[in-house]
């Protein structure tokens, strides 16, 4: 099926467009240059520039598809997780779409979206289930075990306070690096060492894994970062960016893997997908695919561009759904800002 996929639920507006599993167009229109002097996204403002990015995108998608709307068998739309007031602008375009073509619309989990990813990966055999797949942007921090793409998917973990590419942005901010900080942090540890600074791991004690087993924790590693830096400063010494960079980057590396390989091996999963902007991260790809090769798992990342927030994964999704037989949504679904994992379509 030809299906257009329309995802808003943070600051990227995200158009994609794809004929069963072949990609034709993926149009992405971030708005994180006006968020950059706010340290963060802005609910409202990413809100806002989804409405004027919206149609432009819709537009631009279509003429590098090569196809007319009139052509689309289905629309899908991301109908949450993410931020209220942008889920509602990509829903209320997607609905008009809709109405207005008369064709069948799927409401889709953004998260769920981004596992879906893989199938467009245009180096990529084919997907195979079960799997486990590790999320990590700025807004989650989320492990999966993936059964069946459009019927079975379980939220294994996440994290309890913040997400590992907030940590990022708020380590680099501390560190005085602009944001996003996640990129930055990554270029500046690149000359730094890694074990020049023991920050903690996250909910690894023996006491904590017996409830947390496969979530996270990163509020105690940025403060523990923070309250380093600053007994630097307050001593009058140098901070040494580069080691603070590179030992922070190494504590979130190593937790992000240790629990990801950790459910390979505990559901006897040999598979590990790896999804969101976080997967940039320059240590983060060196130590999954270690830590892959060690434990005997296959390992799959998407291209970046897959990787991060786009359309192209929430068209996809919805051409599983249509394929595996399911019935579009009806056209009164909300946006749900905290929709769980396991709803992978909302009726
Ligand atoms: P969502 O959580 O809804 O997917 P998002 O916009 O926060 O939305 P992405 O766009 O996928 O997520 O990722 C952005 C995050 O990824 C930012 O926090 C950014 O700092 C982080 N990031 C990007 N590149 C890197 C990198 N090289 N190393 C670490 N973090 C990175
Ligand atoms: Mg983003
Ligand atoms: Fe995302």
């Amino acid at each position: 099926p030809l299906v257009l996929g329309i995802e808003t639920s943070c600051d990227e507006t995200g158009i994609g467009i794809v004929r069963g599993r072949e990609l034709l167009s993926n149009t992405i229109a971030s708005s994180m240059d006006e968020h950059a002097r706010y340290g963060g996204v802005v609910p409202e403002v990413a809100a806002r520039a989804h409405l004027e990015a919206i149609v432009p995108a819709i537009h631009e998608a279509v003429a590098e598809a090569g196809i007319s709307l009139h052509d689309l068998d289905a629309i899908a739309v991301t109908s949450g997780p993410g931020l209220s007031g942008a889920l509602m602008v990509g829903i209320g375009a997607a609905k008009a779409l809709a109405v207005s073509l008369d064709k069948p619309l799927y409401a889709v989990n953004h998260l769920v979206g981004h596992v879906g990813a893989d199938i467009l990966d245009p180096a990529g055999d084919a997907f195979e289930y079960p799997t486990v797949a590790l999320l990590v942007s700025g807004g989650h921090t989320s492990l999966l075990l993936v059964r069946d793409l459009v019927s079975n998917v379980e939220l294994l973990g996440e994290t309890i306070d913040d997400a590992a590419g907030e940590a990022f942005d708020k380590v680099a901010r501390v560190l005085g690096l602009p944001y996003p900080g996640g990129p930055q942090i990554d270029r500046v540890a690149a000359s730094g060492d890694p074990k020049a600074i023991r920050f903690p791991r996250g909910l690894t004690l023996p006491k904590d894994l017996e409830k947390h087993r496969y979530d996270f924790s990163f509020s105690g590693l940025k403060t523990a970062v923070a309250r380093w830096v600053e007994k630097k400063r307050d001593d009058g010494d140098e901070v040494p960016v580069a080691d603070v960079a590179a030992s922070f980057r190494e504590a979130v590396a190593d937790v992000l893997l240790t629990k990801a390989i950790a459910a390979c091996h505990d559901y006897d999963v040999p598979r590990l997908l790896l999804g969101g902007g976080v997967v940039a991260n320059a240590r983060v790809r060196e130590l999954a695919a270690e830590r892959a090769q060690a434990a005997g798992v296959q390992l799959r990342i998407p291209p970046l561009s897959l990787c991060t927030d786009n359309g192209a994964m929430i068209a996809e999704l919805g051409a599983q759904l249509i394929m595996n037989g399911h019935a579009p949504s009806t056209l009164d679904f909300p946006a749900d800002s905290s929709l769980p994992v396991t709803e992978i379509q909302v009726r």
